[in-house]
């Protein structure tokens, strides 16, 4: 998602009533203050760390249980659940109504005996006094389920143990008629109606003309092996946590829309005329944009094949992805380009994705005429960057205004009014999501940081590919900085729902996170911290990591001992403030003195000027903070004389005065 413009200070509206009545989730990992660890190795089996990093009790039976392991990879015994979906569903644009019917295969590969399962219903924030902490302005109509079945029983609304489900808020409860063992397969079946929420609703919504069909169908729960099932809530701020699956969905809508999707169609030729088949076709080879259907081009008969009852039904299919969106409208204009990704399945050659955007003409103010542009430098870019681009297409729909950005996998659904610096910003923010948390399946809901935060940091990287000069790891430093100084920030490891503001979320899981992630890239220098980041991302792709994972993987590839990084800067809301203290001479060398001001420990890089010759950089290692020291002294020689001694002039590290940080002052 892109981070929402919401002036500081804005509360999560009802953010306390909602936790005080429900009472949400375990969040190991959510208490502000850490305790003691249990294992105060925190992150390794053995050897003393510079820092305690509070460990996961579930992360280490984890450990001992074989599915995960201390060097950050997954382990010998890493199980993961899939499901199978069969998706039908048609949209009545009068009633603005989705009549929707869901057959789920559900594979249990965990070594337990699962008597009850575990099905998200998230339209149902949609339903009348649903709890949310985001702004719902239509709180209306949730789920209207007409079939609830399992393992061919039909069955209905229980309580307690009885067979039967039981829907609370957006959650509903299973069980099963009979208990589904290690390596069997329950087959579900839901029948069901909702009515897609007009504009104002969050990630998705109709406008009248265009509609973004978002969470909508009854999802599996993740069920994994550090908790279990994971069943929070849905209230709106916090996002998702989704598991891995295949889909086939069949689409109908009245003829002459075009619907984008998750997914590869593969009825073209029973739903695309023939003219925009064959456009479509030459995008893959093109140089510049394709108009697949430009503006004469809509409607039945001419974008898409004519259907003798007015309905055409469309059909994808999706490969191991955690969720399918889709967008549809009649007045859709179609551009269509590629981009090469590199080698994405390993034949030794190079591939190519095709890039899509469904828009209206009426948006081109919005630059959405150059939004395949945009699409095609992100993917092309953060596949060099990261690794190749793996899925079929990269979609970008012109939705409702309150999709502000929204990412889903291949899909991003961008609402509103954009400049061109920001139409591009949303554009790589989206398709950075492709790889985090699509590809790299972290909980979004508890570690909002893990995908948010990522997704920050990898568009910064692009953007000055694209806008040369353009530094935007500063517009990601200085907001944090705003708020580390003026009070209010939350740490990192802090489930999304219960950040007391939005600003405080915001600044947590994407700008300071995408500012740690340059000052960890400052501690191991850019070879190495690129080697972990993508190590981490090839160990975890299409799987569930925690941040243990993340924190153990990058210590494993930098071959070095973090945790003081990882506690100061995710479990902790220590500010940096590194000062030159004084600077004496002290015979034929000058004495510099360093004072560590804030309470967070990182290695000092002294740059020194002087007359003649190139600046030289002394380091002042990270232990000496170690054991409580406030200053820490280097000596240096006086001659050539010195221009000036500055601490981190490249700004890797986000320190909150660098005015402090120069000499002479
Ligand atoms: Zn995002």
């Amino acid at each position: 998602m892109q981070r929402m413009a919401i002036p500081a200070g804005t509360p999560l509206a009802g953010l306390f009533v909602v936790l005080a009545l429900s009472g949400c989730g375990s969040g190991r990992a959510g208490s502000s203050t850490p305790e003691p660890a249990s294992n105060p190795a925190g992150t390794t089996a053995a050897g003393a760390r510079a820092m305690v990093v509070p460990a996961m009790e579930s992360f280490d039976l984890a450990v001992a249980n074989g599915t995960r392991q201390r060097s950050g990879a997954p382990g010998p015994r890493y199980w993961q659940q899939w499901a199978d979906y069969r998706l039908e569903a048609e949209l009545n644009p009068v009633s603005k109504r989705l009549t929707g019917k869901s057959a789920i295969r559900y594979h249990n590969r965990s070594p337990d005996t699962l008597a009850t399962v575990y099905i998200h219903l998230l339209h149902n924030i949609f339903a009348p006094g649903s709890r949310h902490n985001t702004d719902i302005p239509w709180a209306v109509e949730g789920y209207e389920l007409s079939k609830v079945a399992a393992q061919g029983t039909t069955l209905g609304a229980s309580g307690g143990e009885a067979v039967g489900y039981k829907v609370d808020g957006t959650v509903m409860r299973l069980r099963l008629p009979k208990p589904l063992p290690p390596g069997g397969t329950a087959d579900l079946e839901l029948a069901y109606r909702i009515r897609i929420p007009p504009d104002g609703a969050p990630r998705g919504g109709q406008d009248g003309e265009v509609y973004y069909v978002s969470y909508w169908y009854p999802q599996m729960a993740v069920y994994d092996d550090v908790n279990g099932w994971q069943t929070d809530q849905y209230y709106g701020n916090a996002e998702f946590y989704m598991g891995y699956g295949n889909y086939d969905v069949a689409l109908t809508v009245p003829a002459g829309w075009l619907v984008a999707s998750t997914g590869t169609l593969t009825n073209a030729a029973e739903v695309l005329s023939s003219q925009t088949r064959a456009r479509l076709d030459s995008a893959m080879g093109a140089a510049e944009v394709v108009h697949v259907v430009a503006a004469d081009d809509r409607g039945a008969g001419k974008a898409t094949a004519t259907a003798a009852g007015g309905k055409l039904t469309w059909r994808f299919r999706a490969e191991n992805v955690r969720d399918v969106a889709w967008g549809a409208s009649a007045n859709y204009l179609w551009d269509a380009t590629n981009a090469a990704v590199g080698d994405a399945d390993g034949d030794g050659s190079v591939d190519t994705t095709r890039v899509d955007v469904f828009w209206r003409p009426e948006m081109r103010a919005s630059h959405w005429d150059q939004a395949a542009r945009y699409g095609r430098h992100s993917v092309e870019f953060l596949s060099k960057y990261l690794w190749p681009y793996p899925y079929p297409h990269m979609t970008a729909v012109d939705g409702p205004t309150s999709c502000g950005g929204m990412e889903y996998p291949m899909m991003t659904c961008i609402g509103g009014q954009w400049d061109t610096l920001n139409m591009y910003e949303v554009v790589v923010h989206e398709i950075a999501h492709m790889w985090h948390p699509m590809q790299v399946g972290s909980d979004e809901k508890r570690f909002a940081w893990m995908d948010e935060g990522f997704a920050q940091f990898t568009q910064s990287q692009a953007m000055p590919d694209f806008f040369k000069g353009y530094d935007d790891e500063a517009e990601n430093r200085e907001p944090y900085l705003n708020l580390a100084v003026a009070g209010g920030e939350v740490e990192l490891m802090h489930h999304g729902d219960r950040y007391p503001s939005y600003n405080a979320y915001g600044t947590a899981s994407y700008y300071k996170t995408a500012s740690v992630l340059v000052a960890l890239r400052g501690v191991l220098g850019r070879e190495t911290f690129e080697r972990a980041f993508r190590e981490y991302g090839r160990r975890w792709q299409y799987k569930h990591p925690t941040p243990y994972d993340f924190f153990n993987t990058v210590e494993d590839v930098a071959g070095r001992d973090l945790s003081w990084f990882w506690r100061t800067w995710f479990f902790e809301t220590w500010k940096l403030d590194q000062a030159i203290d004084t600077v004496a001479t002290a015979g034929d060398s000058l004495e510099v003195v360093v004072a560590n001001r804030g309470r967070a420990p990182m290695p000092v890089h002294l740059v020194v000027t002087r007359v003649q010759g190139e600046p030289q950089t002394v380091e002042i290692p990270v232990s000496a903070w170690f054991a409580g020291e406030k200053r820490a002294s280097v000596r240096i020689p006086r001659e050539p004389a010195i221009k000036t001694i500055e601490i981190d002039p490249k700004r890797e590290f986000p320190d909150i005065d660098r005015g402090n940080g120069i000499w002479p002052r």
